[in-house]
């Protein structure tokens, strides 16, 4: 049987007739209402080019490293093919705390705190961390915030699980024409906010956009979410892919114990492991046993190889990750110099993660213009129409590559923006 298209992204949500047909499928409507992800078509599109330079998904081209794979490789000529523990191995979770000591400024090691590897769960990526938030807190009727523009999988998991997403866009003011400054429009924030509203998202550094909350924002947020009795699921995946200090400001720096937070985090981004989905949600340790049940329905534990991987990179991983984000910053400024340079584009510098989010002057179609340039300049970027309110007009460039194909791209993009 023909099922019905899925509408071509989400600024083109599933309406009217549509909705009929559902009924008629005898499908759940909120799958139906699921976006296709704007990224994904360009991706699509561009699969299999010939010499086609891929800066649309976020990941770097290099391999996870091998003090990583030889781990799991180990892990797997034990014969560590069994069902695990649904809230991840307790070497995993007792590195975790020892990591997050080390890196954030809270004491995870004490044994009895309120901090410890209870609050620990390993998930099968960012994306299934994100999920199991989402699931704890909003369902069909309610309402949950998101700050736009915004990883695109945000949305689409709110429309999943049955709940609404609202939008709340960062301000951005454009200088001289080239340069872009995002930053938290607190007063849209609070017009988004109604009796149903349940949970806020947030994410910084962010992706697309780059920007990055400060303490001051970080504590804004913070209030609002305890003025509103509201959750806060704070993606802090980027948080040490940071160019302004040792890493992101977190709220870890402002938050209080019954604060009401969910941590989204991933091992894919600073250690190359996002084939290995692998991530960890931090929460209140009284929530563990709900937590661990939404993991036992949904996956039922993450593979035991990639958690002795991620182990292996929490332990060794700190020379590969300084390398990374010393290629990263510098890629950073030569992509952001290229195309203020062109006088065609307007774009912020980013403090954090790994993409320049960029409009480019005469393109206001930026789907269009996703897949103009794999046919014309063979590189591959992610539409702004993707990522929600207020950056339809820009097109997401990752720059986590080897240097010398990001200045390949580099080049290619130039060509073109003198050409075209
Ligand atoms: N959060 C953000 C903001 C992301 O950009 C991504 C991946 N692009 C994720 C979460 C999920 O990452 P993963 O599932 O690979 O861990």
């Amino acid at each position: 049987m023909a099922i019905d298209p899925k509408p071509a992204s989400m600024t083109q949500p599933f309406k009217g007739d549509d909705r009929l047909n559902s009924k008629k499928l005898g499908l759940r409507q909120e799958a139906l209402d699921a976006p296709d992800s704007g990224i994904v078509e360009v991706f699509n599109y561009g699969r299999g080019r010939h010499g086609l330079i891929p800066l649309y998904v976020g990941e770097s081209n290099l391999p996870a490293p091998s003090f990583i794979t030889h781990a799991m490789v180990q892990s797997l000529q034990r014969g560590e093919t069994f069902y695990t523990y649904q809230r991840g191995i307790p070497e995993l979770r007792s590195a975790l705390a020892t990591y997050m000591t080390r890196h954030y400024g809270v004491n995870f090691e004490k044994n009895n705190s309120p901090f410890s590897l209870e609050n620990f769960f390993v998930t099968n990526g960012g994306m299934h961390a994100l999920q199991i938030a989402i699931r704890l807190v909003a369902g069909i009727g309610d309402e949950v915030v998101v700050l736009t523009p915004a990883w695109p999988n945000f949305i689409g998991a709110l429309i999943v699980s049955g709940a609404t997403p609202v939008e709340a866009p960062l301000a951005c003011a454009s200088q001289d024409g080239k340069l872009a400054v995002w930053s938290l429009g607190l007063e849209r924030l609070r017009a988004a906010i109604t009796p149903k509203t349940r949970a806020l998202i947030v994410n910084s550094p962010a992706n697309p956009t780059g920007w990055t909350a400060s303490l001051d924002d970080l504590k804004a947020l913070l209030e609002i979410a305890r003025e509103y009795r509201l959750w806060i699921i704070a993606d802090e995946i980027y948080g040490r892919i940071s160019f302004t200090g040792q890493r992101a400001p977190s709220f870890h720096d402002v938050m209080v114990e019954d604060d009401q937070i969910l941590f989204i985090q991933s091992f894919s981004k600073n250690w190359a492991m996002t084939g290995l989905r692998i991530g960890w949600i931090e929460a209140s340790a009284a929530l563990a046993p709900f937590i661990e049940n939404l993991i036992q329905y949904s996956t039922s534990g993450v593979a035991v190889p990639s958690q002795r991987g991620a182990i292996a990179s929490l332990e060794q991983g700190e020379e590969f990750f300084a390398e990374q984000l010393a290629c990263f910053k510098g890629n950073r400024d030569r992509l952001f110099k290229a195309l203020t340079a062109s006088g065609r584009a307007i774009c912020a510098l980013p403090d954090g993660g790994f993409y320049v989010f960029a409009q480019i002057k005469g393109e206001p179609d930026t789907r269009e213009l996703a897949l103009r340039l794999v046919d014309e300049a063979n590189v591959g970027v992610a539409p702004g129409t993707a990522f929600g309110k207020g950056g339809r007009e820009c097109v997401r460039i990752c720059f986590a590559r080897e240097p010398a194909q990001l200045d390949e791209a580099i080049g290619r993009l130039q060509t073109w923006l003198q050409k075209v």
